[in-house]
């Protein structure tokens, strides 16, 4: 079984949670990883502008500082996105860092955009034991680095269920035809009986899919769309989803094989931070109530463990909506299923599901 290490989130007078932090790491064994020299990628979803429940930058600077004081080179990456939005190429991206505090000084580290100037840098490598797919499109500083360091906030994800350490890594570090290689097979419909014709859903579509018909209800051109899914989250009405249940099942695996195809051959260690758990991802400019209290800590050596540990202690809390605990992730989000990345990333040997809790 793999083990993971947790903090909760209280704190006695005079300890802070990036001192639990340091800790954490130090109990789980960070210092095994060979940093001398080498250059530590350290994978963060910098926040939507907007979004108030990503990640601080303070989580960075104590992950950073440590890597520095381990003899690496630790800098901050993520790579663009498919999305309208303010983080789709590397001067929007590191406006949009800057602006939600992360900069060197914040940080203990530079931020490096993952995939260029356009999220077109990008390097074609194998996906080891991938059954959708032979390679993969990474940004081509992440495959630079000697080690992967992926730090997350843990929340809900509207296609694939949650945002974890997976799709950290496997969706976050993809260029931008890499994001579309593994959004491709999920284009959503729109139910006109839902659609109240407010428009939003066509100001998130980056790829003018989104038109509007004499009825004023939405419809989306399938000859246009990508699958990026941000429209389904976009709409307050439940109007849109993705028709078929499989498609969500592929995007998850698909971000399963590109964390095996980025994780490959490296060392690689995983933090989650399971706080502010928000029902949408961070890519959002926005974000709604948390699910669940905040939970606590997580860091592992097994991407595949931290994920499920996660889940398991968010559904074992007590919802903020309605005091039960249960299956929050679907309740949530019906048409999505958690289980489909964790299964597929055990299935291709990227770590398990069976894990040990080591309570810091
Ligand atoms: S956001 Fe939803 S309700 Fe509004 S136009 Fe789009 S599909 Fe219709
Ligand atoms: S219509 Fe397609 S491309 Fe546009 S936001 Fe929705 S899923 Fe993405």
């Amino acid at each position: 079984m793999s083990k993971v290490f947790f903090t909760d989130m209280r704190c006695r007078v005079g300890t802070s949670l990036l001192h639990k932090l340091g800790s954490l790491l130090d109990k789980a064994g960070f210092a095994q990883i060979p940093f001398t020299k080498r250059y530590a990628a350290v994978k963060i979803h910098f926040g939507e502008p907007g979004n108030l429940s990503a990640l601080r930058p303070n989580y960075a600077k104590t992950v950073a500082d440590k890597i520095t004081a381990l003899g690496g080179r630790p800098f901050l990456t993520d790579c663009s996105t498919l999305y309208v939005g303010r983080r789709s190429n590397a001067l929007d991206h590191l406006e949009s860092a800057w602006e939600n505090g992360y900069n060197a000084l914040s940080c203990g580290c530079p931020i490096l955009m993952g995939d260029g100037l356009k999220g077109t840098d990008d390097v074609e490598v194998p996906v080891p034991g991938g059954q959708l797919l032979k390679t993969a499109l990474i940004g081509r500083t992440v495959m630079d680095a000697d080690i992967i360091i992926s730090l997350s906030h843990f929340k809900g994800h509207e296609c694939a269920g949650f945002g974890g350490a997976l799709k950290n890594i496997g969706m976050g570090c993809g260029s931008r035809a890499g994001k579309m290689v593994m959004h491709n097979d999920g284009k959503p419909q729109v139910y006109p009986g839902a659609c109240t014709g407010c428009r939003f859903c066509s100001r998130s579509c980056a790829h003018g899919a989104i038109s509007f018909g004499a009825d004023g209800k939405a419809r989306i051109d399938h000859t246009k769309c990508v699958g990026c899914g941000r429209c389904i989250g976009s709409c307050a009405f439940h109007a849109i989803e993705n028709d078929s249940a499989g498609a969500n099942d592929t995007l998850s695996k698909k971000i399963a094989e590109y964390t095996a195809a980025v994780l490959a051959g490296r060392e690689h260690f995983h933090i989650s931070v399971a706080a502010q758990i928000s029902p949408y991802c961070d890519c959002h400019g926005d974000n709604d109530a948390a699910i669940v209290p905040d939970i606590g800590i997580f860091a592992s050596f097994d991407p595949v463990a931290i994920d499920r540990a996660c889940i398991d202690a968010v559904n074992a809390a007590p919802s903020l909506r309605d005091g039960q605990a249960g299956d929050h992730f679907s309740g949530i989000h019906p048409a999505a299923n958690w289980r489909a990345a964790l299964d597929h990333a055990e299935a291709i040997g990227l770590g398990e599901q069976q894990y040990n809790i080591v309570r810091i």
